[in-house]
């Protein structure tokens, strides 16, 4: 399941090749994928130049000059694929049309989008730029780790009184967007917070540190994108899946990598899903 920062780096790989150009074909394979596409989405994306590529959440939104905004959700195992066009240093060929290719975006520059999803947990919507904020996947979501209004302050007062485990605090997308079970595993260890931790039992001082951590961890990633993005070599174009090494995730009965510490990595399932922690310097 992408996180945000392989959607980041997904928007970044895709940004040089969509902004500021027309989409000139736009092939829709099938009615739906997760959800109906909305009505006559190729006509209305088709001659519809890209001005800005944006991402809220783990969503990425292309604003069109036409008024409107595409969104794409890469879902579990949506993936996208350039060809005809520079992803980092590398030029792919145009690949021959494969099983799940559902959408295609052939690009005024010679360049191909595709958007190919075996299990279709992925999404696509078009809504009028103006009301983006409001459309029912966006509504609800809490500020961005980035912006200005995800703050110390805000994060105390968001987790004040609540009884619900910290790792259920922060994987709620009302209370901050973008964050899921992988970043949120590794932001804990680094904050030294033991996941089932009640929230509202938490410091506050301790509560404001997660602010600096979260962003520290997810720039991390995103860098660790980057480097992926600049040393381009699947063969496949293909953007947002890249080696990036945990602390914690996935490391279950190895040693701690706390300077100093000798635990080893536990995991205990909360909400179905799994926590990697340590149980010596995580509290
Ligand atoms: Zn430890």
């Amino acid at each position: 399941m992408p996180e945000l920062p392989e959607v980041e780096t997904v928007r970044r790989g895709l940004a040089p090749v969509l902004e500021g150009q027309v989409i000139v074909q736009a092939d829709v394979n099938r009615p739906d994928l997760r959800w109906p596409f909305p009505d006559r989405m190729a006509d209305r994306l088709t001659g519809a130049r890209i001005e800005r590529l944006r991402r809220r959440s783990k969503y990425i939104l292309a604003d069109l000059d036409r008024g409107e905004t595409l969104l794409i959700h890469l879902g579990m195992s949506g993936r996208m694929l350039i060809s005809g066009g520079i992803v980092g240093d590398f030029v792919h060929a145009h690949a021959a049309p494969a099983k799940h290719d559902h959408v295609v975006l052939h690009m005024g520059q010679g360049a191909r989008i595709t958007f190919n999803d075996a299990r279709r947990f992925g999404a696509m919507d078009l809504m009028a730029t103006d009301s983006a904020p409001d459309h029912w996947l966006m509504r609800d979501l809490g500020p961005e780790p980035f912006a200005n209004d995800f703050n110390e302050d805000y994060l105390i007062g968001r987790l004040a009184g609540r009884s619900m485990p910290i790792k259920s605090a922060l994987l709620d997308q009302r209370i901050v967007a973008g964050l899921g079970n992988i970043y949120v595993c590794e932001v804990l260890h680094r904050a030294g917070i033991n996941p089932a931790r009640k929230a509202g039992r938490i410091a506050a001082r301790r509560v404001a540190g997660l602010v600096p951590l979260i962003r520290q961890v997810l720039e991390e990633a995103i860098a660790a994108g980057g480097s992926s993005l600049r040393d381009y070599r699947q063969a496949d174009g293909e953007l947002g899946y890249f080696q990036h090494g945990f602390a914690v995730y996935g490391r279950e009965g190895q040693p701690c990598i706390t300077p100093g510490c000798a635990g080893t990595v536990a995991r205990i399932v909360q909400s179905g899903r799994s926590s990697f922690f340590c149980p010596l310097c995580q509290r």
